[in-house]
């Protein structure tokens, strides 16, 4: 094919050049050199989620990625996914396309350049050199089975395409181009969808205990208990905002907080000010403070077990004398005082929506594909990835292992 005209008739048309049509695009191109392969994405421009990703240093993947990491469908379908293309077989790819990766906090790895943009180069460069053609400002409004295979039209132009991936992401930062659309061509193929909800979002809160804390984060222990269910425990950084509250832990109990309301499920959520410990070990805790400083202001003490803000603010709401000498503080104080750093409340009202939302929770239902190819059991020919399916992970780079994996899989299933 002369020039830079696509043809017509191409053997498979990627829809989505976001993290996981980028990776399907080069594996199955490295695969067959032969084949054509398109991408067709409806951003002007590839790889805006991928920029900011971790804020935009991209955390590529973890040290660790099992299935418990996941949330949404079959764990035993996620597992055999990330086992055909698992944590180090990603190191060894990115390391090949010249992005050497290093590990942090949490097993979180990251482009040794601290750049997002490195990620996204790589995955660009390496599709190009491999002849896949990208097309962008190509948004696809409809998919259809025809005899040759699809027929995918677009504002500008109808393709045939013997064999389709649909990579189009979820919901999640619509200004990116994943603005859901992909939903609608999945169920018009015969797919159906398991509702979304915002997932990795932050949480508005009720009343206004959260304002003077603003910019305060914080190690805790989030619960979430819906009647019925077992009670959901997550430990990490929590950040107080003007809104509410965000930060890893925040972030994480986010998806399990939007569930219970789709679900029409009662949630209550509490922090515990002190991770790991229990009411024993809490008033025990303010024993030792009374005993070692029974001078100090009940204030000063309480900032050498939380953030000097918070316990203020904890006080305040609890309507206990801030300035209380520690040797006054009474014993039925004490374990007022204990059981609210256990269980403080957090009256959460909502998330902050798509728009700030990491990822989608929801999508194509794993039993609807099948895990040894990624191919469509609706649609022959039909192939998903990434996020548009019934899978979000967890913070710490495991939504990029399963655009990797899931990848990886359809493009050796594709052929
Ligand atoms: C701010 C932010 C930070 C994040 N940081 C991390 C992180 O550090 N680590 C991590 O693991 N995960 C992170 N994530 C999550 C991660 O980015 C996503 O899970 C991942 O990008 C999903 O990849 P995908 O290819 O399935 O979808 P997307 O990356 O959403 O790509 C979908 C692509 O499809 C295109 N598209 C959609 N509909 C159509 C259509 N009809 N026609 C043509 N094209 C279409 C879109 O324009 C887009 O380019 C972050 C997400 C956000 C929003």
């Amino acid at each position: 094919m002369p020039g830079n005209a696509i043809p017509e008739q191409i053997d498979l048309a990627i829809v989505g050049g976001g993290a996981a049509g980028l990776a399907t695009a080069v594996f199955a191109a490295r695969s067959q050199r032969d084949r054509t392969i398109v991408i067709l994405d409806g951003a002007t421009r590839l790889g805006a989620k991928l920029l900011m990703a971790g804020g935009g240093r991209c955390n590529v993947t973890n040290r660790v990625v099992t299935a418990a990491d996941y949330c949404g469908g079959s764990p035993r379908v996620i597992k055999q996914v990330l086992a055909a293309f698992p944590v180090e077989r990603t190191v060894s790819f990115f390391h090949e396309l010249g992005v050497g990766l290093h590990e942090e906090e949490n097993g979180k790895l990251y482009p040794d350049t601290n750049q997002a943009r490195t990620v996204l180069d790589a995955l660009v460069n390496e599709a190009r050199r491999l002849d896949v053609r990208i097309l962008t400002g190509h948004r696809v409004t409809a998919v259809e089975a025809c005899e040759l295979g699809f027929r995918i039209r677009t504002g500008e132009k109808a393709l045939c395409a013997r064999r389709v991936v649909l990579a189009t992401g979820g919901l999640s930062l619509p200004k990116t181009g994943s603005d859901g659309g992909g939903y609608g061509l999945a169920q018009s193929l015969g797919h159906s969808l398991v509702p979304t909800t915002p997932a990795l979002v932050p949480l508005v809160l009720a009343g206004d205990f959260h304002v003077p804390l603003s910019g305060v984060s914080q190690d805790v222990e989030l619960t979430l208990r819906a009647a019925g269910a077992k009670a959901i425990r997550i430990r990490g950084a929590l950040l107080w905002t003007h809104f509410g509250v965000s930060g890893p832990a925040v972030l994480d109990a986010s998806r399990h907080w939007h569930r219970s309301q789709l679900a029409g499920d009662d949630v209550s959520v509490t922090v515990n000010f002190l991770p790991g410990e229990d009411f024993a070990a809490a008033e025990q805790r303010l024993l030792a403070l009374a005993s070692s400083q029974p001078k100090a202001l009940l204030r000063n003490a309480l900032s050498r077990l939380l953030p000097a803000r918070v316990a203020a603010a904890v006080l305040r709401k609890l309507e206990i004398e801030a300035e209380l000498p520690m040797v006054h503080l009474t014993r039925d104080l004490r374990r007022k005082l204990g059981h609210a750093l256990l269980a403080w409340p957090l009256p959460v009202v909502g998330g902050r929506g798509y728009a700030q939302a990491e990822v989608t929770a929801g999508g194509v239902p794993l039993s609807e594909i099948d895990p040894r190819s990624m191919a469509s059991r609706k649609c022959p020919g039909l192939y998903l990835v990434g996020e548009i399916l019934d899978v979000d992970g967890r913070i710490g780079g495991f939504n990029f292992q399963w655009a990797w994996s899931s990848a990886w899989v359809a493009a050796a299933g594709c052929r």
